[in-house]
Order: C-alpha cells, then structure tokens, then sequence
C-alpha cells in the first residue's frame, strides 16, 4: 500500500485536501476553469497530473478557487472510513458555489468513487460525474455528457491501462521533486485493504517511458524522482516485439532501478512502496551500487505477529520480515527504514499486539504510519471477520504503537547528530525563510540556515548539530 502524501506526515487523515496549482491560461484554451483538489496517498496526487494533462489537452485552464470553476473533480481516497467521510463533507463545502453557477459540474474520481460507482450519485446527489482510477482518458467524453444534461459513471478497470504515453503535468510542485508511477493495481489481496478492489489487477508499465520520463524530468532541472507503485518489487515489464522477432528479457525492479540511476548521477532515485515478500537482495546491491539510489526503503510490516500476518493474508510471517531486515542491514548498514502499522485487528491478543511492539523495537524505524484497523467494506476481512477488537482497546494499542515510535524516530535522529549529510535543497523551512529544508539519503528532514552560495535544488553537506523527533538541525559544511 502507498504511503498517503509525505507532507512529513502521511496517510493522515488529517491531511487537507491539496488544490491544482497549474499555469492558468493555456493554448486553444475553451475558456473553462478546471479545480482539482486531491487526497490520500501519492498515487493518487499522480493521477491527478494525469487528469490534468488530459483536460489541459482539451483547453481547460485551471483554477485555485473552486469558487469560480466550472468543472470541480475531487480525487478520492477510501483507505480507511475516516477518508470517505472527510470527501462527503467537503461536498457539502461545494453546494454553495454551485447553487450560484448551476451549470457548474462536481465530480468524484479516485478509490472511493471506484468503492461506491454509481452509489455515488444516488448518495450525494450534488455529483455529476464518477469516476475509477482506470477511465481518466474518458474524462473529456463524461463531461460531454453532463453539459448535455444527464449524469455520467465510468468505472471500468483495465488490465493494460498504465497512461504511459500521457506526459503529467507537475503540481504543486517545487520543481526539484516528482512522483513518476511505474505500475497500478496490486495482486495481492491483503485481507483489510480495498486496493486491488479500487484500483484492480497490477501491471507494470513500458520500461522506455519511465526512463524517458525521468530524463526528461531531470532535463527540466529536477534533481529528484520518486518511483511509484503499491508493490514496487513485483515489477516486471516485457517488451512487445513484432510477431517473429526474437523475444526481450523482462525487465525487473532492480533492473528498473538502475536505468532510472543511470540517467544522471545527479538525480536523486526514490522509490515507495516495497513489499516484505518479495523484496530480493538484488534490489538491495542495486541500491548499494548507485549513490544516487537513496538508502530509504518504506517496508509495510502491518503486524509483529505470525498468526495475525496470516489473518491479514500478508503472505510472509514474523521471521521472514526479519530476515528482511537483516538483510537490509547488512547490506545497506545506514539505510533508513519506515513501516505501516496497524492496532486491533480482528481477534488481535494482548500477546500478539505485544509482538508489534517487540517488532518494532526489534527494527527501531524512522518512522511509520500507524492506524487503528478500520474495516473495509467489500474487503476479505470484512467479509471472513468479525471486528471485534472494542475501539479503545485499538485506541489503546495505537498510543502504545505512536509512543514507541517517537522514542525510535528520537534515537534514529540522534544517530545522525555529529554526522555529515549530503541533504537537496527543497525549500525553505515552514518554521522561517531563514532556513532551508531538504532531506537526507535516509529520507529525514534537515533543517538548516540559508546559506547564499547555494539554492533550491543544490546538493549541499549539512553537520547535524541537533534534533527533535521529526526533524535534524545541523547547518552547511564545506
Ligand atoms: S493489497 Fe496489500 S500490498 Fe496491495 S495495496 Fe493493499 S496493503 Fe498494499
């Protein structure tokens, strides 16, 4: 599972919805303002660069305002209830703008609007249009139909559709930074998760057009790319040749890895999200290999407990996960590692629960995402399981996760106070503009003073003097 946007706090429902920060006039422009306002986690602020292209593609300019939009697409997540509920008062946000623009049209794309297809009209009746994660190209065709008056639902899933040839359109961004998606769906069918419901069966995307992608986005002056994917390690792309021609090898991760690395050493390689079983040391010497490949894995773990893991349908238990670890560790001695990690889940013991924790003080990560288990309509828990973990028994076990993990995010920073840290200028910190941020290769915000020689998007080597929980304070060293 994707971690949600790392607003150096992801999967948090806390988390605003983001507006669309584009160019607002475009060429054979029709005079339509589009706002698009995405949630949950990076694929989903991907695609909404892809809905972006695609409407661009067809004259509509953009606007911050939703107020003054005349098409406004919401991009929704369904992880967790908390994230459905957050969309459907946003919705309620919107009815006054469309009372006064009446033939403004509201529309619903993403996990939630594949959860619910066309439910969606029948529950909120302010939307026109649903529609999956797999239809974007059919946007210009829906929008058709509403203008001609009738409401619009198109979530079909594809087995092919990777939008490979569709060039995003970056934004928000800080210019240094971009998400590229190598592959959608996910096979697995981990017990409490509705991804391989909303976003179907995986396929791995043309190997030439991520590279091409990360080329072309390091031409541009970007320095960092993140590789995209709900499991990343299970990666395999084989080229199609003409009928009678001899066939091409697949190309794997690791394989992937190294010719995104090899478009320049000076471009930072990132990649979220991996998976415990089928991570391999390959990818980890590829990792090893490249500088520029940073020394960070996102290694979901869920649960510290071999029964609960197989409740979970998580396909690996326990020891398979340390071994993991192990490997990572002798491998990559100074890698950084992060985790989800849910509390609670159907028939969780105290024993077992206390098993997450010994995991994690086991692996002392760098961070995690942690939620009480939150049942999924349609998913094989829900379906196979009662969940009868009382609230605040999870409520309970989630403090004891979240403060465990402040102590192990404390004494992973500490680690790096004394140090010395190749860290991308990505801004200025939100605390003052005196300040630069940017991140380390193990994926840790560095704050430091603004030093004039340098800019956003330079390499820059930062001491580490102090640290909170969260962040490292050093300041440039030369
Ligand atoms: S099914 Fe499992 S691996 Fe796939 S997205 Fe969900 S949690 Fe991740």
């Amino acid at each position: 599972m994707l971690d949600l946007i790392h607003s150096t706090k992801t999967h948090d429902e806390d988390r605003q919805g983001e507006a669309l920060a584009l160019p607002s006039t475009v060429e054979g422009s029709n005079g339509r303002k589009l706002y698009i306002e995405s949630y949950g986690c990076q694929m989903n602020f991907s695609d909404s660069e892809i809905v972006a292209s695609i409407l661009l593609d067809k004259g509509f300019e953009t606007t911050k305002d939703y107020k003054e939009a005349d098409v406004i697409f919401i991009n929704t997540c369904s992880i967790r209830e908390n994230a459905e509920q957050r969309v459907r008062n946003r919705l309620k946000e919107f009815e006054s703008a469309k009372a006064k623009n009446p033939g403004m049209i509201v529309g619903v794309l993403g996990c939630m609007a594949e959860r619910l297809k066309s439910k969606f009209l029948e529950e909120e009746k302010l939307v026109d249009v649903v529609v999956g994660p797999d239809a974007y190209r059919d946007l210009p065709n829906l929008i058709e139909k509403v203008d001609d008056g009738s409401k619009a639902v198109n979530v079909l899933l594809s087995r092919e559709e990777t939008y490979a040839d569709i060039n995003p359109v970056r934004l928000n961004t800080n210019g240094i930074s971009a998400f590229i998606s190598i592959m959608r769906g996910c096979d697995n069918m981990c017990s409490f998760c509705v991804v391989p419901f909303t976003r179907g069966r995986e396929r791995s995307r043309d190997t030439h057009s991520i590279v091409r992608e990360a080329r072309e986005l390091y031409n541009a002056g970007y320095k960092e790319v993140t590789l995209l994917g709900q499991n990343v390690d299970s990666y395999k792309y084989t080229p199609e040749v003409p009928e009678g021609e001899e066939s091409l090898p697949t190309v794997n991760f690791a394989q992937l890895l190294s010719l995104v690395a090899e478009v320049s050493p000076d471009l930072r390689v990132r990649f979220s999200t991996s998976h415990p079983k089928d991570i391999t040391n390959e990818v980890l010497y590829t990792m090893a290999r490249y500088e520029n490949i940073c020394n960070y894995i996102h290694l979901p773990v869920q649960s510290g407990n071999s029964r609960v893991l197989e409740l979970m349908n998580r396909t690996y238990d326990r020891e398979w996960y340390k071994e993991r670890v192990d490997a990572i560790r002798r491998i990559i001695p100074e890698c950084g590692i992060s985790t989800d990690v849910i509390t609670g889940f159907c028939t969780e013991t105290e024993e077992e629960h206390q098993e997450t924790l010994s995991m994690m003080e086991y692996v002392k990560y760098d961070f995690a995402y942690m939620f009480a288990y939150s049942e999924r309509p349609g998913t094989l828990a829900a379906k196979r399981y009662e969940d009868d973990i009382p609230e605040e028994i999870k409520k309970r076990r989630l403090t004891e996760v979240v403060n465990l993990q402040r102590e192990h995010s404390l004494y992973r920073l500490q680690h790096f106070v004394g140090k010395v840290h190749k860290v991308l200028i990505e801004g200025f910190s939100k605390r003052s503009d005196k300040d630069y941020c940017g991140r380390n290769d193990q994926n840790t915000m560095v704050v430091f003073p603004v030093d004039e020689r340098y800019k956003v998007g330079d390499y820059v080597y930062v001491l580490g003097q102090s640290c909170t929980s969260a962040t490292l304070i050093g300041k440039i060293v030369d």
